[in-house]
């Protein structure tokens, strides 16, 4: 059955971006008979600058729609000005929670060719393959009451609350673990329960749900000790599973480990498997235009969707082996371009990983 994705390029890089994932997914529909229909919709500042909103009722009336949506990354200084309720990121956050993904997928991996591009030394992150499985649309960031208010004294305060109920810890959590089964069986959850009540009934749920899974092993990590712990032995990880803004930082520092931001993929998927494929990065605006960003990140997005939303494993393999190939050619973009590797465009980038896929083609 063919199906359909609603393509959300967004702001600075984002259609640059996405255009090359869409390159990919084209070759895959041209020579590789994939059944797909795609559909572009407005997302963030362009939404906003072209409709006063930065998430279109049609947006979401399309993406509700889809079986999947693929998007680029929102935001920029242009309109970091403007209410809160309006900024692009609003829109980015109001899709999540409109679509209930609660389960955020972050895979960090170390691609042999880009060993020299990690922040760590070599021999700490070779093997790297972890992933952070974040809860996306309860705590911090989400939490009542918040906003900014007078005190009695008239000093200015702002305030947010962590909340989490427990059937929002145990769904991410059954996620987390059955993640965890599928890949070395090792799952660690990440919290402040020594210090935050939700933190401590976090780990309460999380055990209650690992008696289920006797054949994974669960560990937990205070978040202080969890970010050394990453940039000291990252290899030592295979499942993490953590709340929404631990995940929010630690899954950034993970990306380091990897060689650059532009690498890494991400899914966020709701109950049913429905997901939002996006790269963890934002819009870089600091090279938006300039047709030098790595389009990697969304293109393993691309993967992530195929295998997660439209449970098709193998194609999803194609597209991370025709990544490879090309980053073993020796193709590399900016950020991870080092002596005795060949620079290469945004465009030049989704090229070479087209002409690989194509290279398979039996
Ligand atoms: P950023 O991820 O956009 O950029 C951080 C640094 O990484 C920059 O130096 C940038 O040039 C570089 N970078 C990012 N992606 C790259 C790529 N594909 N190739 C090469 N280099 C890349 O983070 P930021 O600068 O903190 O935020 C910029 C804007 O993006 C802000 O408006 C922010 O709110 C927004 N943002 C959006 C998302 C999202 O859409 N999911 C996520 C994070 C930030």
């Amino acid at each position: 059955m063919t199906k359909k994705i609603a393509v959300l390029p967004g702001d600075g890089i984002g259609p640059e971006i996405v255009a090359e994932a869409l390159k990919v997914l084209d070759c895959l529909v041209r020579d590789f008979g994939l059944q797909v229909e795609t559909e572009i919709a407005l997302i963030g500042g362009a939404a906003y600058d072209a409709l006063g909103t930065p998430f279109p009722a049609a947006t979401l009336a399309l993406c509700r729609a889809a079986d999947a949506v693929l998007l680029g990354a929102v935001g920029g200084p242009r309109w970091e000005s403007l209410p809160y309720e309006v900024r692009p990121e609003r829109g980015l956050l109001g899709l999540r929670a409109e679509l209930e993904l609660f389960a955020n997928l972050r895979p960090a991996i170390l691609y042999p060719p880009l060993a020299a591009a990690s922040s760590l030394k070599p021999e700490r992150v070779a093997g790297l393959d972890l992933i952070i499985v974040r809860e996306l649309t309860g705590g911090l960031y989400f939490g009542q009451p918040r906003g900014r208010r007078l005190t009695p004294s008239g000093e200015r305060e702002g305030y947010n609350t962590l909340v989490y109920r427990e059937s929002e810890i145990r769904r991410i959590a059954e996620v987390a673990f059955q993640t965890a089964r599928k890949r070395r069986k090792r799952l660690c959850s990440v919290d402040k329960a020594n210090v935050l009540e939700c933190s401590e009934l976090w780990r309460e749920v999380v055990s209650e749900v690992g008696r289920d899974y006797p054949d994974v092993a669960l560990s937990h990590l205070y978040v202080d000790n969890a970010a050394m712990q990453l940039v000291r032995a990252p290899t030592q990880f295979d499942v993490v599973v953590t709340d929404n803004m631990f995940g929010d930082i630690l899954s950034d520092c993970a990306a380091m480990l990897t060689g650059s931001i532009g690498m890494l993929p991400s899914a966020s998927l709701d109950q049913r498997g429905k997901g939002l494929y996006e790269p963890i990065h934002g819009s870089a605006p600091d090279i938006a235009g300039q047709g030098i960003a790595n389009p990697i990140a969304t293109v393993l997005s691309l993967a992530m969707l195929l295998r997660y939303s439209c449970d098709d494993a193998a194609t999803a393999e194609r597209v991370e082996r025709a990544v490879l190939a090309a980053l073993d050619a020796g193709y590399r973009t900016a950020d991870i371009h080092s002596e005795g590797t060949r620079k290469v465009s945004t465009g030049e980038m989704g090229d070479a990983i087209v002409a690989a896929l194509r290279a398979f083609n039996p």
